[in-house]
């Protein structure tokens, strides 16, 4: 018997299949990893396939070594869907697989946890007991032994003091038995099951059109539903039906750190039988919900993207939850999007593919127009509760009456009333540290990172501040003259969430005040206590970038203020339209989600901007219209693909060059390629808007790409390019990438 074996060696020479000897008596399957012998090496494999003969001489082959699990760890679709994927990046096919496994499982970083378990041997005669003398211990132990099962020796610990001498004594006497079992390290406590609310109408009605298509294992949804319209109860009844026809079900969320509530949700209403996998867990936990679930003894899995690999079989429904979230994008080689590999998985494993927001992505919702997706509807929020009530405030105008603080008179008097009544509020500023900005008046220059072509941010830390580069990391204290004029007149603008903070602790002095962001959520539980601390209502008022805008359900916040609504909306992305008005819609959401209403104050410099004004009307459709107009005029996706060629180098000039001489060569590709030529609307070279980062010099081609089949061969001709080898420059193709800084 031969294996044809995947080494797990990322190489452009290695990506073919080699084939080993099945010694006698070794049984493998499809999937299996594998040790096997390569050069003077020892590497891990993964089986494809299994085959009687090859033409390679018999005195060529070489022995796989041994089995590295006794079960194939890739289930045969995710091997099609590795295969797909290394197809379509591309790139070699063992790295695709690595997606497929917990990371510490190659290399065997991660181990099966045992530990030592006793049991009696036999029945226990009422003499052996008399043998055991004035031994209390020996007694003690025997008497919980005595129920024939087996008892780990931790326990035992909890009963009497050092029970291992008299274990090994009993051992010796024949009566007792050591032996290993494997213990499982679960990520969170135990939780307390919670009883099922009655659904509301648009649940139930959402409800009818998709449990039919979970029964018949196909079709693909847009769940659109308002803030606060309940839409993981949605979730919760449909992967009950699956697990009840004894399918599985994933359910994936844009980032777990920040929806520990939707992981407490599943845990109490569907117990051991969910798996948590996300990359905050410890290697060992990651293992062993990795493997409960590729038993078959957990049945739904909630984790962030990378748990759409996860190892189920039967799957019956993958939920894609806030699916308009970047982060479902991966921007690390080799790259996906989850929604894609999510439909795929869905549509070879017939299942039910369920995508929801409350502010679909764009792609998204136009796919519902073409029929791809099926939408599905819920306006109103659970017990007709209202949306909350939104004003904008024009800052110029606060501005021209006097008022230089960074919030409005409005938003001051709500701030007040809300805390008077003793209740909470949220409040926005998509920046961190305390002054966006740092610059000269005597020569106007902001002062920027000597790695990166981009303004530094000035953080409070003590007493003192810093200036910090929110692209490197790089630090440095305050100039105290201008480094280009020498002026002494340096002055702070612009202002962050500590700004924020200070300001609010000025106004409320005595009041819990919680700050999130980047800078006070590092650590393992970072987010959770913060959140807690908010949740518990020991802090009245909560400080944060757009991570305080993500899906929490705090009942009692009745206030969001948007500190400055126009921050996203001149980055130079042709998303910074739809991002604005994601998380401005979102932000307001959190208010009035319990039994008190709630109230959104947005402050801007532009309330005239129809972004603003369609978040302020909280009209996802007006925006869509508008934003969808924009982009088939501009030829941006969905129309187009968005790619580009960007490289990086040690100089400008080396960068620019290489740039410039790739450029050509596209030139020459359109020209003698008539069909593609027609179906790049734009091919442009240039600085990026960040034209140094972390030291290296950056220059790009960036490319709109009519969507055609003939555009993909265009572009995998334009990964071949980026692949080619030049000394001094890296050059990375990216198509449709999350970024365009
Ligand atoms: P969404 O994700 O749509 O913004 P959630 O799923 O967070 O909304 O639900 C909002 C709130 O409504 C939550 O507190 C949830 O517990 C509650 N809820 C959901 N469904 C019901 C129901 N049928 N009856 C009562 N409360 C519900
Ligand atoms: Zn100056
Ligand atoms: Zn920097």
């Amino acid at each position: 018997m031969l294996a044809e074996v995947i080494v797990d060696i990322v190489h452009e020479n290695v990506v073919h299949t080699f084939t080993y000897r099945v010694p006698e008596g070794m049984a493998l399957q499809p999937g299996q990893r594998v040790s096997v012998p390569f050069g003077s090496l020892k590497k891990e494999g993964v089986v494809l396939s299994l085959k009687e003969t090859c033409d390679l001489p018999p005195e060529k082959l070489r022995d796989v070594l041994c089995p590295l699990e006794d079960y194939p760890a890739i289930l045969p679709p995710l091997i099609s869907l590795a295969r797909y994927m290394a197809d379509r990046a591309p790139c070699p096919l063992a790295e695709t697989l690595r997606l497929m496994l917990p990371a510490e499982m190659r290399g065997g970083r991660v181990q099966v946890k045992e530990q030592p378990v006793v049991r009696l041997t036999g029945a226990l005669k009422p003499e052996q007991l008399e043998a055991q003398g004035r031994s209390q211990k020996r007694r003690l132990l025997l008497d919980l032994l005595s129920d024939g099962a087996e008892h780990p020796v931790g326990e035992m610990r909890l009963l009497v003091r050092d029970p291992l001498p008299a274990l090994r004594q009993l051992e010796e006497q024949g009566l007792v038995a050591f032996s290993q079992r494997e213990v499982l390290r679960s990520p969170g406590g135990p939780v307390s099951p919670l009883p099922d609310p009655q659904l509301t109408p648009s649940q139930e009605e959402a409800l009818s059109l998709l449990r039919p298509a979970v029964d018949k294992g196909e079709g693909s949804f847009l769940l659109f539903g308002v803030t606060g319209s309940g839409k993981t109860e949605v979730f919760i009844r449909l992967v009950r039906r699956v697990l009840e026809m004894g399918k599985t079900a994933l359910i994936l969320v844009p980032e777990i750190a920040l929806t520990p509530q939707m992981v407490s949700w599943f845990r109490a209403r569907f117990g051991e039988v969910a798996a948590v996998l996300h990359s905050r867990l410890s290697a060992g936990e990651r293992f062993d919900e990795w493997r409960r679930l590729r038993r078959g003894d957990a049945r739904v899995a909630i984790g962030a993207r990378s748990a759409v690999f996860a190892p189920v079989e039967n799957l019956g429904l993958i939920v894609v939850d806030e699916e308009h979230e970047s982060t479902y994008q991966s921007d690390h080689h080799p790259r996906y999007d989850t929604r894609e590999v999510a439909e795929w998985r869905c549509r070879e494993e017939g299942a039910v593919l369920l995508l929801s927001s409350a502010t679909p992505s764009i792609l998204s919702f136009a796919r519902t127009r073409r029929g791809d997706l099926r939408l599905i509807e819920m306006p109103s929020r659970v017990m007709n509760r209202p949306l909350p009530e939104v004003s904008v405030v024009d800052m110029r105008q606060e501005l021209r009456e006097g008022n230089r603080s960074i919030f409005s008179i409005q938003l001051q008097k709500a701030l007040q009333d809300c805390v008077a009544r003793g209740e909470q509020a949220m409040l926005l500023m998509n920046h961190r540290g305390y002054s966006s900005f740092v610059s000269c008046r005597g020569c106007g220059q902001a002062i920027k990172c000597p790695n990166c072509d981009v303004a530094m941010t000035y953080h409070l830390s003590g007493g003192d501040g810093q200036l910090h580069c929110h692209y490197c990391g790089y630090t440095a204290p305050v100039p105290t003259v201008c480094p280009s004029c020498e002026s002494r007149y340096i002055r702070y603008f612009g202002s962050g969430t500590q700004k924020v903070e200070e300001e609010l602790r000025k106004l409320f002095p005595g009041t819990g005040i919680v700050r999130m962001d980047v800078d006070t959520t590092s650590g393992k539980d970072g987010h959770a206590k913060l959140l807690d601390e908010f949740r518990s209502g020991r802090a009245r008022l909560l400080v944060g970038t757009q991570m305080i805008a993500k899906g929490h359900d705090f009942p009692s916040v009745t206030l969001v203020g948007i500190v400055a609504a126009d921050l996203t909306l001149n980055l130079p992305d042709y998303r910074c339209r739809e991002r604005t008005f994601q998380l401005l819609t979102q932000a307001a959401g959190r208010a009035g989600r319990g039994e008190k209403p709630g109230q959104v104050i947005i402050q801007t410099y532009k309330p005239e901007d129809l972004t603003i004004q369609a978040a302020a009307s909280q009209d996802y459709r007006a925006f869509f219209e508008m934003e969808f107009d924009r982009r088939r005029a501009g030829l941006y996706p969905p129309f187009t693909a968005v790619a580009r060629l960007l490289t990086e180098a040690n100089s400008p000039e080396a960068a620019a060059a290489r740039s410039g001489a790739l450029y050509n060569r596209c030139l020459e590709l359109l020209e003698t390629h008539p069909a593609w030529k027609r179906r790049v609307p734009l091919m442009a070279p240039g600085k990026p808007s960040v034209s140094l980062l972390r030291g290296r010099y950056r220059h790009q081609v960036l490319f709109k790409i009519l969507v055609h089949p003939e555009a993909e061969a265009f572009a995998a001709a334009l990964a071949d390019l980026a692949r080619e080898e030049d000394s001094g420059t890296t050059t990375v193709f990216e198509y449709n990438p999350t970024s365009l800084m």
